[in-house]
């Protein structure tokens, strides 16, 4: 069975634990709030290259349609399951141009 990263919803705290599929969510171990899983550190670092360029993708189109506030919203968005310098500097620049137009 996969090795699954859980993250606290309260408390942020961060384990590991073995699950199966069909195996409920388990509860943190320190304050006993909800998780959500985490992409595992493995299965991260062979995804994140195809994930980075259909981010990347996603966010140039919106980028190019004018639409710089979804595509804030979207990197943002992607930020929480793709942890990437890249990610955040796209963001960081269409902000920088949103703020500027105002
Ligand atoms: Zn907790």
């Amino acid at each position: 069975m996969p090795i699954y990263e859980f993250g606290c919803k309260k408390c942020g705290y961060v384990f590991e634990k073995i699950q199966g599929m069909n195996d409920p969510q388990p509860l943190c171990p320190k304050c006993g709030g909800e998780t959500r899983r985490l992409i595992s550190p493995v299965a991260f670092k062979m995804a994140s290259d195809t994930a980075l360029k259909r981010v990347e993708k996603r966010f140039n189109d919106y980028v190019r349609w004018g639409k710089y506030k979804d595509a804030v919203r979207f990197a943002k968005k992607a930020s929480e399951y793709i942890k990437h310098d890249k990610i955040k500097k796209m963001q960081e620049r269409v902000e920088r141009k949103l703020e500027q137009s105002r």
